[in-house]
């Protein structure tokens, strides 16, 4: 099955460049002969797959990983987007003992004190979810937009995540934020408040802040980090292999 989808996920590479994002989607549900999930962070990009999937009334399942540190206004946008298209966004959670045994180990934001520690927390609250959001499914569509920052320039429309074994499809990846915001004003799609405070790109409270007029879009994110360790491993550690590290007393908070 994997090198069916390994060859489908190539076609429909070239086959998206000439499609809209409902277009791309509709191929997705035409062709992928399993399941198909969607991962929203209910950010800009997501609200917009949302709206079409929804108001399509599309059969791909739409999810989102709770990671028990998200924005107020990211659990109001949850709940508007369920109200307005009369449709559940699927939660999924990090496994209760493992995050107490993260937490036990590093304290409650043992993230700000090293690369590893917040490697460990994002695997726990992030990583392994998502393989268990993903697990039995055939296809995984993402928000991604190739303009986001440098490390998606690599990219495509549509790839093959061998780690996982699925066909993994970005159907906004050729449109531009500035794109979508219209789109999302003009369709009247619910978006998170933070968007109009100067937050592009949305992850967990602690760990995201505005970025500053003339910064990358994505410069809020672990704005502590160097810039390539910036990555929550969503789309780069395929295996949801989770880091371990334990606190060091006395360190300084960084
Ligand atoms: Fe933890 Fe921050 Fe990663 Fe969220 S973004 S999972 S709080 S390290």
């Amino acid at each position: 099955m994997s090198t069916d989808l390994e060859a489908l996920s190539r076609e429909l590479d070239l086959a998206f460049a000439q499609l809209t994002p409902v277009e791309r989607l509709k191929t997705l549900v035409e062709r992928v002969p399993g399941r198909i999930v969607f991962t929203t962070s209910l950010g800009l990009e997501d609200q917009m797959l949302t709206h079409l999937i929804f108001a399509e009334k599309l059969p791909i399942e739409v999810k989102t990983l709770d990671t028990g540190r998200l924005f107020p206004e990211t659990y109001t946008v949850w709940r508007e987007t369920e109200e307005k298209y009369g449709r559940r966004i699927k939660a999924v959670y990090p496994k209760g003992e493992a995050l107490e045994e993260l937490v036990n180990d590093q304290g409650i934001d043992g993230f700000y004190y090293a690369p590893e520690f917040r490697k460990a927390c994002c695997g726990v609250r992030k990583v392994e979810p998502l393989a268990r959001a993903l697990s039995g499914a055939e296809a995984w569509i993402t928000g991604l937009r190739r303009d986001q920052s440098a490390n998606r320039e690599g990219m495509h429309f549509v790839g093959f995540d061998a780690g996982r074994g699925l066909l993994k499809a970005n159907p906004l990846f050729d449109w531009t934020r500035e794109e979508i915001r219209l789109f999302a004003e003009e369709e009247k799609v619910p978006v998170n408040a933070l968007h109009g405070q100067g937050f592009l790109s949305i992850g967990c409270a602690p760990c995201t802040r505005a970025v500053r007029p003339g910064e990358p879009e994505r410069a809020g994110r672990w704005w502590w980090e160097e810039e390539t360790l910036r990555e929550c491993g969503l789309h780069v550690e395929p295996d949801g292999r989770v880091i371990r590290a334990k606190l060091v007393p006395g360190t300084n908070h960084g």
